[in-house]
């Protein structure tokens, strides 16, 4: 099959043919219709996040989010057919370990993320390892495209909404106006919040004023917690940092009033490590909480498929490009400066 393959970190994928992935006997192969190109996979072209154990090994086939058709399944495998449209969430997870059983398989102990430390989805074929746990079922409604859209960004907005317990009427600051800021946005928004998008780029903004921001502040422009505490008269409900830098990350816990609650959902970057210090006095004296979310539980795939079935939340209209698996690395480029816009997903193979 063909594959976009990361031969060396920061440099162009490589177009190959790679042997075709054959399935264990829980396994399901999929033919891949549509793969998103994420930030995520940007850092692990870039050779990040060596500080959190998810550095591939050379080469690799990067791509998380994707949907496309069932062609071959494993012998044990009963759930899930052959002709099956499915996707899954970017986390794999083993299905029987306390955490998966309790309902929260992205804290699963054998947590692997494809295009990570599994083959990903660049390619014409993909492998789901445990197919009946992780594959999951789209609904006649919902399109590959969409899903694709689904699997990593819009579902890690959506999941950081749900760890943000935000409440109708809440002031909900987003920090980072990409995929997944975008993403938290349409869902704060069609939950009956008060969505305030900070970015530093006015395109950006005027997208998620679209997706039903009331308020935009550029962080280049203006002082992000005083001008949110303007806003809200005295600070955000709660206030979600998609993007991951030491100025995200401060700027989301100052911009929030007493009791308030920061989620973490963005990853930090080289500059950073892992490693921000925090106003941690003033996290006590204003009870606030810091919140850290990954991805989605395959649990609440169900409610998220259904809001979007029923148009409610819209992941389709943040995609902005389709491109052919030869794109690829110009997208990867691309996003070193910040140039995309919205989702690009791999349509061609
Ligand atoms: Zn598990
Ligand atoms: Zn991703």
């Amino acid at each position: 099959m063909r594959a976009a393959v990361v031969v060396e970190h920061r440099k162009p994928l490589e177009i190959r043919e790679v042997p075709d992935p054959t399935p264990g006997p829980q396994d399901a192969i999929v033919r891949v219709e549509a793969c998103g190109i994420c930030r995520s996979d940007w850092h692990g072209w870039m050779g990040d996040w060596t500080w959190l154990g998810l550095s591939p090994q050379l080469p690799f086939i990067p791509g998380h989010e994707f949907a496309g058709v069932v062609v071959e399944v494993g012998k044990e495998v009963k759930r899930i057919r052959v002709g099956d449209r499915v996707t899954v969430p970017f986390h794999y997870a083993c299905g029987h370990c306390s955490y998966c059983l309790s309902g929260v398989p992205n804290r699963c102990e054998d947590l692997k993320i494809f295009g990570f430390s599994l083959d990903g989805a660049y390619a014409q074929y993909v492998r789901i390892p445990n197919a009946d746990f992780n594959a999951i079922k789209l609904p006649e409604g919902v399109d590959s495209v969409t899903a694709a859209a689904i699997g990593c960004r819009y579902m890690t907005g959506y999941h950081a909404v749900i760890r943000g317990n935000v409440q109708p009427g809440d002031w909900v600051a987003v920090h980072g106006a990409g995929g997944v800021g975008l993403s938290a946005i349409q869902t704060a928004y069609a939950i009956g919040a008060r969505v305030i998008a900070v970015d530093i780029d006015d395109a950006k903004l005027e997208i998620a004023r679209r997706e039903g921001a009331v308020a935009t502040v550029n962080a280049r422009r203006e002082s992000v917690p005083g001008a949110i505490r303007e806003i809200t008269r005295g600070g955000a409900h709660v206030s979600i940092d998609a993007l991951g830098t030491r100025e995200t990350i401060l700027n989301s816990v100052l911009c929030l009033r007493k009791g308030g609650r920061h989620v973490q959902v963005g990853l930090t970057g080289q500059e950073e490590q892992g490693m921000v210090a925090l106003p941690t006095d003033l996290i006590v004296s204003m009870e606030l909480e810091f919140v850290g979310s990954l991805g989605n539980p395959h649990p609440q795939y169900q409610g998220l498929l259904a809001l979007v079935e029923q148009g409610r939340l819209k992941p389709r209209s943040l995609v902005s490009r389709t491109v052919k698996l030869e794109e690829a690395s110009d997208v990867l480029q691309a996003m070193s400066e910040f140039r995309t816009v919205g989702f690009t997903v791999i349509t061609e193979f």
